[in-house]
């Protein structure tokens, strides 16, 4: 079972990720818990290219390739291997991020962006995707750390972005779960269980 939490800077994903796991563990399964960019030891190389601010001058399409390089090592080498035996794997962002940021968020044509990460990923889509939906202006307020090289972007990529998110998330409502992130953690992390529960083996 793969699992992902998407959504813009601030919404929370890495909280609600880290409740489902531990919800997870509490019952008995064994859980991988995950995140893009940088999760190995390329990844964490390729996370400093893309996401530093010293970093100018990229282009959109090798920004894409960057991602979606970082994104086949995460797979080859973290969450093939944990799926395979068997594991639950829960990952903070994956494709559907590529696509909403180097897609809606750069304009480059959706299409292209998601052909070249089916190549990258080998076809591998998650069970679900929960997506953690939040006004990019209240996601950055609740940012502490200064802004990345993309959080930095001005407002009208992260609406764009958002906006992507949202367009993904309709065109295959099966595969998603749609929460509001300005609820309370606890409110959220129930509605995300109640939804995962019916995706467990049993
Ligand atoms: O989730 P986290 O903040 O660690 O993600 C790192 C950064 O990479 C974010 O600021 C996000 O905007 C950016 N990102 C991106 N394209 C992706 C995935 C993440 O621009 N496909
Ligand atoms: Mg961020």
């Amino acid at each position: 079972v793969f699992i992902a939490f998407e959504g813009g800077e601030g919404a929370g994903k890495t909280t609600q990720a880290r409740l489902a796991a531990i919800w997870l563990r509490d019952h008995g399964y064994d859980v991988v818990t995950t995140h893009e960019p940088g999760a190995t030891k390329i990844g964490m190389r390729l996370r400093a290219m893309l996401l530093d601010r010293d970093t100018t001058g990229l282009s959109d399409r090798a920004e894409s390739l960057l991602y979606a390089a970082d994104r086949a090592d995460h797979v080859a080498n973290v969450i093939k291997p944990a799926l395979d035996r068997g594991a639950i794997v829960v990952s903070d962002r994956y494709v559907d991020s590529s696509l909403a940021y180097q897609g809606f968020g750069r304009q480059q044509r959706v299409e292209d962006v998601a052909r070249v990460n089916a190549w990258a990923t080998g076809g591998l889509v998650p069970d679900l995707t929960v997506l953690l939906e939040i006004p990019p202006r209240d996601g950055r307020d609740r940012l502490s750390a200064p802004a990345d090289r993309i959080e930095s972007l001005p407002d009208d990529f992260h609406e764009r972005v958002r906006a992507g998110f949202r367009a993904l998330a309709e065109a295959d409502p099966d595969r998603y779960l749609v929460v509001d992130a300005s609820r309370p953690q606890a409110e959220l992390s129930r509605e995300i269980q109640y939804r995962i529960r019916e995706i467990l083996p049993d």
